[in-house]
C-alpha cells in the first residue's frame, strides 16, 4: 500500500527509505532534463542560516535564500545525488531517474562557506551517519566535477573555482 502525495506529472512524496518523507520521480526523467524550479519567498536570515530549519530553505546568493514552498521542502540530500540545483533554483537530473527512483540533491553543494551549517546525513543507510557541512568541506574532486559540468548555481560557480584554485 503506497502513501504517496501526488505533486503532478513528474513526482510524488512518499515514505523514504532514508527515514522521514521524500520525493520520487513519478516518470522516467533523462539526465539533463528539468524537474522544478525550487519556490517560496526570498529571506535574508540575520543569524545565519541556523535561523531556520535547514530542509526549509536554500541558499540562493552569500545573504539570500529562498524559504521553500511546502512541496519543496521533502527532496532530500544525498551525498551520491541524482539531481542538482543550477542557475538560482532550478533543480535539473544528473543521472538517469527512473520510475520510483528518490530524486535528491547535495545539499552541501549549495551552501557557501564558512556558514556554520552542517547536517547528520544517512544517505548510504541508518547505521552509517556521517556528517556534511557547506561546499568547502565536499571532496575536490566530486567539487571539480560539479563544476566543471556546471552543476552549480551561478553564485556557486565563481566560489568553486577559487576552491579549486587553491587546493
Ligand atoms: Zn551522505
Amino acid at each position: 500500500m503506497r502513501n504517496e502525495i501526488d505533486f503532478g506529472s513528474t513526482y510524488y512524496m512518499d515514505y523514504s527509505p532514508m527515514g522521514g518523507l521524500g520525493v520520487f520521480a513519478k516518470r522516467f526523467i533523462k539526465q539533463g532534463d528539468e524537474i522544478c524550479i525550487m519556490q517560496g519567498d526570498i529571506v535574508k536570515p540575520t543569524e545565519g542560516l541556523d535561523e531556520y530549519i535547514i530542509t526549509d530553505i536554500l541558499q540562493i546568493s552569500y545573504s539570500y535564500c529562498i524559504f521553500l514552498r511546502a512541496e519543496y521542502r521533502y527532496f532530500n540530500h544525498s551525498c551520491n545525488a541524482n539531481a542538482t540545483i543550477i542557475d538560482i533554483a532550478t533543480l535539473k537530473a544528473i543521472k538517469d531517474i527512473n520510475i520510483g527512483e528518490e530524486i535528491t540533491y547535495n545539499y552541501a553543494m549549495t551552501v557557501s562557506p564558512n556558514s556554520g551549517w552542517k547536517m547528520e546525513c544517512k544517505c548510504r543507510g541508518e547505521n552509517d551517519i556521517h556528517t556534511i557541512s557547506s561546499i568547502d568541506f565536499e571532496p575536490i574532486s566530486k567539487i571539480r566535477n560539479y563544476y566543471n559540468n556546471k552543476w552549480l548555481q551561478y553564485y556557486m560557480m565563481p566560489i568553486a573555482n577559487d576552491i579549486l584554485n587553491l587546493k
